[in-house]
């Protein structure tokens, strides 16, 4: 059994890491740790919350990933500041609404947007690699659905013609930015057996 720590406190992200576990895989949470998000990168934080959270949860195979929602009308905003683009401590609801008031008037052709997740995996507290994937979507003119969290109901995946917010668990993870690089990790890790 492969035993991994999963660096977060968002407990949506370890159910989704957790539905995914394959066999001979377990993930579990670690002790919330308040670690600064500092870097310009989805990469860099997540490599600066992995090595964080280490620091309180030492474990042979850790890792933590950093995510948000990169939209082209805003020149990539709100990205890595995703979680807090109305502010420090912000709800996702009032994230959704400044970013339904920043493109008011923006056409659907303008819409695009990709959701981003970089993973930082570290064995006995080593960086051994980070991987990342983007899923390429249209920002909705209002919610839609009730799944999901953070921006989920406000983005449009067009090869469904639904929101991740009127997406199941399941179906979202198969696509999404975060189930993508959780299996490019896994399949890495397959690799090193
Ligand atoms: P993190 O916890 O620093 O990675 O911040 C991620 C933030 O980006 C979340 O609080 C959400 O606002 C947004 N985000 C990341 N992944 C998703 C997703 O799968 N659905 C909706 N919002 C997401």
């Amino acid at each position: 059994m492969l035993d991994l720590v999963c660096a977060t406190s968002n407990p949506h992200k370890l159910r989704e890491f957790q539905l995914a576990a394959t066999r001979g895989i377990s993930i579990r949470g670690c002790t919330a740790a308040d670690c600064p998000e500092t870097g310009e990168s989805f990469e860099e934080n997540a490599v600066q919350k992995a090595q964080c959270y280490y620091k309180t949860s030492p474990s042979e195979w850790l890792f933590a990933d950093d995510s948000g929602l990169e939209v082209d009308a805003l020149h990539g905003a709100p990205g890595i500041l995703s979680a807090r683009f109305a502010g420090p401590g912000a709800s996702d609801f009032e994230n959704n609404t400044l970013l339904l008031r920043k493109l008011a008037g923006v056409p659907r052709a303008r819409r695009t947007a990709r959701f981003v997740c970089a993973i930082a995996l570290l064995h006995d507290g080593v960086l051994e690699r980070t991987f990342r994937r983007d899923v390429e979507g249209l920002i909705l003119y209002r919610r839609s659905g009730w799944n999901g969290f953070g921006y989920d109901p406000l983005f449009h995946y067009p090869p469904l013609q639904r929101s991740f917010g009127q997406l199941a668990p399941e179906a979202k993870w198969e696509l999404s930015h975060r189930g993508q690089a959780f299996r490019a990790m896994l399949d890495w890790l397959a690799g090193q057996e």
